[in-house]
């Protein structure tokens, strides 16, 4: 069943889903992994430029998965085309892949999404998508890598 804008609210209130399994490093760990540029989006919850992202204007059939641990996220048939810059999904793979938390930053109060397996930082989640969901996650493109079929 397609997740909605209340239940984005109560994951984000009440708790998330549990993880099919969790991957924990330390921060130095993370930093050997990673490019100094992923490690800032994912870790430090930085944002890329609009329209600088490598998988933006990627519609290739395949799967989305985490840049830091692998696991999938989204699927290339819940892409969608937003405008935003950025690339934009309507729904995760499987409900338990992301984590919600709401993001008092920038005094905007807004729902952040990482991946649920390492915590990663990937962007954020509005309730202006495309129906029947209405969803539209916003994603980083560094966070993540295309797994093509
Ligand atoms: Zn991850």
């Amino acid at each position: 069943m397609a997740l909605t804008w209340k239940d984005i609210i109560h994951f984000s209130v009440k708790g998330n889903p549990t993880p099919d399994t969790r991957v924990e490093k330390s921060e130095s760990e993370w930093k050997q992994l990673l490019t100094p540029e992923q490690f800032r989006i994912t870790r430090k919850k930085g944002t890329e430029a609009p329209h600088s992202g490598a998988l933006c204007s990627v519609h290739d059939a395949g799967k989305y998965g985490c840049i830091c641990c692998g696991t999938l996220l989204f699927d290339s048939s819940i892409k969608f085309e937003s405008g935003t810059g950025w690339p934009s999904f309507t729904q995760p793979i499987k409900e338990n892949a992301i984590k919600y938390i709401k993001d008092s930053s920038f005094g905007m109060v807004r729902v952040e999404v990482l991946c649920n397996t390492c915590d990663a930082h990937l962007g954020h989640v509005f309730p202006d998508g495309p129906p029947p969901s209405g969803l539209r996650y916003c994603i980083n493109s560094v966070s993540m890598k295309m797994i093509k079929e």
